[in-house]
């Protein structure tokens, strides 16, 4: 992929992955025995996310999320899904607490490669009400992992 040469080229190219991802959204739909699942909703907007997770040992072997709702919530659940799968929930913690903070307008969260796709929602920060979109998807996580913890 060429380097974005501008701030407008590179807004272009992060619309475009969200939009990448609300079309084709990675790790949509339902897992056979998961060892967490959890419904969530985003009263503001009307997103809603159900999200189901199994664990190996310490680790999110695999997940899977459902829902419905605005492209923000959906690409941003989408991109959750594939940047959590194999890591550990203490790895998750750090990119969870990352990307929080890319949302509430805190440097240098966007520059952080740990965050992969999920920069594509640097720009949502701007955006108040749109912040509970994008969040919505790791709420579900975060509730995920508390329900699982001993
Ligand atoms: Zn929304």
């Amino acid at each position: 992929m060429p380097q974005p040469r501008s701030s407008a080229e590179l807004g272009a190219l992060y619309q475009e992955m969200i939009l990448d991802h609300y079309r084709r959204p990675r790790n949509k739909g339902t897992l056979e025995r998961p060892d967490a699942a959890v419904e969530i909703k985003n009263p503001l907007c009307g997103d809603e996310i159900g999200l189901q997770v199994a664990f190996d040992g310490d680790n999110v072997c695999d997940l899977k999320f459902s829902g419905r709702g605005c492209s923000i919530s959906l690409a941003s659940a989408s991109m959750m899904t594939q940047l959590v799968k194999g890591k550990s929930t203490e790895e998750i913690e750090k990119i969870r607490q990352q990307f929080r903070n890319l949302m509430l307008g805190i440097s240098p969260a966007v520059d952080d490669e740990r965050l992969g796709s999920l920069r594509a929602l640097a720009g949502v920060a701007r955006f108040p009400a749109r912040v509970k979109c994008a969040l919505l998807a790791w709420n579900a996580l975060e509730r995920a992992l508390a329900d699982r913890a001993p």
